[in-house]
């Protein structure tokens, strides 16, 4: 008997699944950013040379020889308790205010699970983490979108959409992911203020929180809300950036009433987050991860530096993008009119790659805006890349 056609088994997808099938055409174009010779500035990979290797071999040993059975053993969905304590120490939360997830990206899924009914509004930033838009549309929200521009959220339609009583609102005030903007201190004071006036709660996406370049970090939304008595914000954070995303490690902090869902929504997906990975985290991170968030920022700057001085040699005078102060991503927006969706198409032709700004946004448009990501490349393949990427810029505007 043949095997059945792709057919028979897609019929068979429920309408969520077909969904996501659709939002990952995205993903199909990134694929041709792994073919071979194409410098790449698509991926939100941290630099695997940062990678604290030597501390995280010598762990293993020490956990599999001190700890074995709690580290091979089922453990406890809220998370492995050390860990648990010590991020809500660190935040100042209780530990029960605190549960580990499988990455922030199971927390966004987990999050649209318990809050997103069908039809439900959810606002988030016009642009916005395309993962979170993967994770919530299987829930079927609508999206509200406020945009992000050169002067920070647009407040008066901030404060409309909140007006009409989103679910919530899904933010990223911290080197945003895809634009790498900061949300200053008063527009953060105000959206806190105003999603509290509104009974909005926040969801806070923290990612970057550590990778400020200079200077103080400002307080999060969380911490402001808290500082007001509240307790309308979630915050989301990981371990992803400052240590290693490969082992799945981050954290929601949430009202206890709000994790005691979370954790039963968990239970459905994954039981726990793998102890002997959070066991792993917990003894490195007890060190204190200082020098080694140090070495990043140093790194990430660098090459900031260096793709801004790219940028200005070889682009045309039209584009404009900006200068973040911290994280990983720089935010590129072409001549009005102009596709970066056909950019990106010129560009795989001279073997350099970026992620065009499109899907990004919730409800459209952006079509001429790019993230480029500056923390994995090398100096000459930042210096090579951002010159073919000029090329291609002006070849599409007919230069
Ligand atoms: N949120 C944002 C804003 C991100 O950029 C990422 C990683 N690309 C995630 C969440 C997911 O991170 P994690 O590895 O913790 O799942």
């Amino acid at each position: 008997m043949a095997p059945h056609s792709d057919a028979y088994w897609e019929e068979r997808f429920s309408g969520r699944a077909r969904q996501r099938i659709q939002s990952s055409t995205i993903r199909e174009l990134l694929k041709l950013t792994r073919q071979p010779g194409i410098i790449s500035f698509s991926g939100g990979l941290p630099a695997p040379e940062l990678f604290p290797v030597e501390a995280l071999a010598a762990a293993s040993e020490r956990i599999l020889r001190d700890k074995p059975s709690e580290a091979l053993q089922y453990g406890p969905t809220e998370g492995y308790p050390e860990l648990r304590e010590c991020i809500a120490a660190q935040q100042g939360v209780e530990p029960e205010e605190v549960l580990i997830v499988s990455g922030s990206q199971q927390g966004l899924d987990l999050l649209g699970k318990v809050f997103i009914h069908p039809g439900d509004q959810v606002l988030v930033e016009a642009p916005t983490y395309m993962g979170a838009l993967q994770a919530f549309n299987p829930y079927e929200p609508e999206y509200l979108s406020v945009q992000l521009g050169d002067t920070g959220l647009e407040m008066d339609v901030l404060e409309a959409a909140l007006q009409t009583r989103p679910k919530f609102m899904y933010a990223l005030p911290t080197f945003q992911n895809p634009s790498g903007w900061l949300l200053d201190l008063a527009q953060r004071q105000q959206l806190v203020e105003l999603a509290a006036r509104y009974e909005v709660p926040l969801i806070e996406d923290d990612a970057y929180a550590a990778l400020y370049f200079n200077g103080k970090p400002l307080p999060t939304l969380f911490e402001l809300d808290r500082a007001r008595g509240s307790n309308n914000v979630i915050r989301l954070s990981t371990f992803s950036k400052t240590l290693t995303p490969g082992l799945r490690v981050a954290w929601v902090i949430a009202p206890k009433v709000v994790i005691r869902k979370l954790v039963q929504a968990k239970q459905g997906t994954d039981l726990h987050t793998p102890s002997f990975n959070q066991m792993l985290v917990y003894e490195v991170a007890q060190g204190g991860l200082g020098p080694q968030i140090e070495r990043i920022r140093a790194k990430y700057q660098r090459n900031r530096d260096l793709m801004h001085a790219a940028l200005s040699a070889h682009m045309p005078v039209s584009v404009r993008w900006n200068r973040p102060e911290g994280g990983m991503f720089l935010w590129l927006r072409l001549p009005e009119g102009m596709s970066a969706t056909e950019l990106f198409k010129r560009s795989i032709e001279q073997k350099v790659a970026f992620v065009p700004g499109l899907p990004f946004h919730a409800n459209g448009g952006g079509e001429n805006t790019l993230r480029l990501s500056f923390s994995q490349p090398t100096e000459t393949q930042i210096q090579e890349g951002i010159a073919r990427l000029g090329q291609a810029v002006e070849s599409l505007l007919g230069m």
